[in-house]
């Protein structure tokens, strides 16, 4: 892939997907009528658009591909009513339910991500939030899964609260998950027991005490391509340190549980404007690789540089060998992963020495939710 391909005639004075990358390069922001070009842009312009989101990659992330594994702590009996989750309290999906998992659970499934070569370990919950036992719970058996195997720790239990932020903190969380899933536009249609207002709180709770930030966005729940650009655009003025794409996974039972149809193509082209617009951040090909990328998601690693290894969770994903032997056949390579690297450390600092995070909103009220 090298050439750029000519623009059509409607944006002739428009830049070319190359010098959309040389912008990148420099620290320029991507425009949100550039963004928006990226995703409209025709079939015929896929392997240029991957080409120029290459060329960014490569320089902040070489040939690197982070693996993460993901352990479902805490399954189902969620009072919310997120469309896409099959844990959700509408969903009749067909999925096990069980409490905080035990010390010797969680243990073993640092283990599993060790032994799966990942750097990451994602302790993900149900629910709306997590009570201060379980807060407690997952503090403590951070504490040995880093003195264990050292792996990094994600945590996702939903809206935190201050004082829980900095429990997890301190017991050695690297990093919260907290996802915005959609733009504030169309996150009303999504779900309606907490608000987009909420989602910015907990990120901004978790920014205060110094944990990184990795949040994402899920494609395909009948958003347009205006709203999947304000989200790439609202993470990069949040300067999050890792940004996880999930191409849905219709769940039978599930709210939004009917087919989709996500063209593969589709998929590169916002994995490339997601790099376009977050040039320096940790871009991750999440759930729904396997089902919507099908025959082309090795592809997706030229825009990203990172993807989860194993099973999601509540849907099984590709074995971890046949994940292994695709970043082989890339030619990259599965690296302990750019954690420390100057340009993440760069963004933390950014990040640390601004003002809050703003919601985007005139309303100061926002309180809480997952
Ligand atoms: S809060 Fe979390 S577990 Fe509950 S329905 Fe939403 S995404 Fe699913």
């Amino acid at each position: 892939m090298s050439a750029d391909t000519a623009l059509d005639q409607t944006s002739v004075s428009a830049p070319t997907w190359q010098q959309l990358a040389d912008q990148a390069l420099t620290g320029q922001p991507i425009s949100r009528e550039d963004a928006l070009r990226v995703l409209a842009a025709d079939e015929s312009d896929v392997l240029a658009i991957l080409d120029a989101a290459y060329r960014v990659r490569q320089q902040h992330f070489g040939k690197s591909v982070q693996l993460y594994y993901l352990k479902n702590a805490k399954s189902g009996l969620c009072p919310e009513d997120c469309g896409y989750c099959s844990q959700a309290k509408d969903s009749d999906a067909e999925i096990d339910k069980y409490a905080m998992l035990d010390k010797d659970k969680l243990m073993q499934g640092a283990k599993n991500a060790f032994d799966s070569n990942a750097r990451t370990y994602c302790i993900v919950a149900s629910g709306r939030g997590p009570s201060n036992r379980e807060v407690d719970h997952v503090a403590d058996v951070v504490k040995d899964i880093k003195k264990e195997y050292g792996l990094h720790i994600c945590c996702c239990l939903g809206l935190l609260e201050p004082e829980q932020a900095k429990t997890l903190k301190d017991a050695g969380v690297d990093r919260v998950n907290h996802n915005l899933n959609t733009s504030e536009r169309f996150h009303d249609e999504i779900v309606s027991t907490h608000t987009f207002k909420d989602r910015l709180d907990t990120l901004n709770v978790c920014s205060d005490v110094g944990l990184e930030l990795c949040a994402g966005m899920i494609v395909g729940m009948g958003e347009t391509n205006e709203d999947v650009v304000d989200v790439a655009l609202k993470l990069a003025e949040l300067k999050v340190e890792s940004i996880p794409i999930n191409f849905l996974i219709p769940i039978e039972g599930a709210r939004l549980g009917r087919p989709v149809t996500l063209d593969p193509r589709f998929c590169l082209k916002v994995l490339a404007m997601f790099r376009l617009t977050n040039p320096t951040t940790e871009l991750r090909i999440a759930g729904g690789r396997e089902v919507n990328l099908r025959s082309m998601q090795s592809m997706g690693l030229y825009a990203a540089n990172s993807m989860f290894v194993s099973d999601y969770l509540t849907t099984p994903g590709q074995r971890a060998e046949d994940d292994f032997q695709m970043v082989k056949d890339l030619g990259f390579e599965i690296t302990a992963g750019d954690y420390e690297s100057e340009q993440l450390m760069k963004k933390f600092a950014e990040r640390a020495s601004s003002t809050s995070i703003s919601c985007g909103t005139s309303d100061e009220s926002c309180g809480s939710s997952c």
